[in-house]
């Protein structure tokens, strides 16, 4: 039995507000939301990030993210939703056990966006190149 925070919700060892469950999936009410109804879709099995994931554990996720994300934003007349996974500690990854965020958003709910930046001439196709070669 390993020690992570979300295979003991998964366990059942810690208690946790469930809002759908299958035989591979589990999605539960964040305890600090961003705004009421945050959830935290999750897989039964244990990956650290999106990047050690099995395809098949992704696949498991995403295709249940949507249904979850219109019932959080239908239940509540939310606008929208933001649906996000932080992959490592500087990313803001608290949890070493992958999980999607959907976060439901309203008008002015009073949550700012990332800010941008731009690129300089030439600076876009040598960060794709980069990228590109190593892939
Ligand atoms: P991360 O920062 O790793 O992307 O997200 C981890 C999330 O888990 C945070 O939003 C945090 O509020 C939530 N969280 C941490 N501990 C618990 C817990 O014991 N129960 C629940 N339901 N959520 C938790
Ligand atoms: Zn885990």
């Amino acid at each position: 039995m390993n020690d992570c925070l979300f295979c003991k919700i998964v366990r059942g060892e810690i208690p946790c507000q469930k809002v759908y469950e299958d035989d591979r999936v589990l999605a539960f009410l964040d305890i600090n939301p961003i705004n009421p109804g945050h959830t935290l879709i999750v897989p039964k099995e244990h990956f650290q990030d999106m990047s050690s994931a099995s395809g098949e554990a992704l696949r498991d996720l995403v295709s249940v993210s949507p249904k979850i994300a219109k019932a959080i934003v239908e239940a509540f007349g939310y606008k929208g939703y933001i649906f996000s996974t932080n992959n490592g500690g500087v990313a803001g990854q608290e949890i070493m056990h992958l999980h999607f965020h959907i976060i439901p958003r309203g008008k002015d709910d009073g949550h700012k966006n990332f800010a941008r930046g731009g690129y300089t001439e030439g600076q876009m196709q040598t960060v794709a190149e980069k990228i590109i070669n190593n892939i």
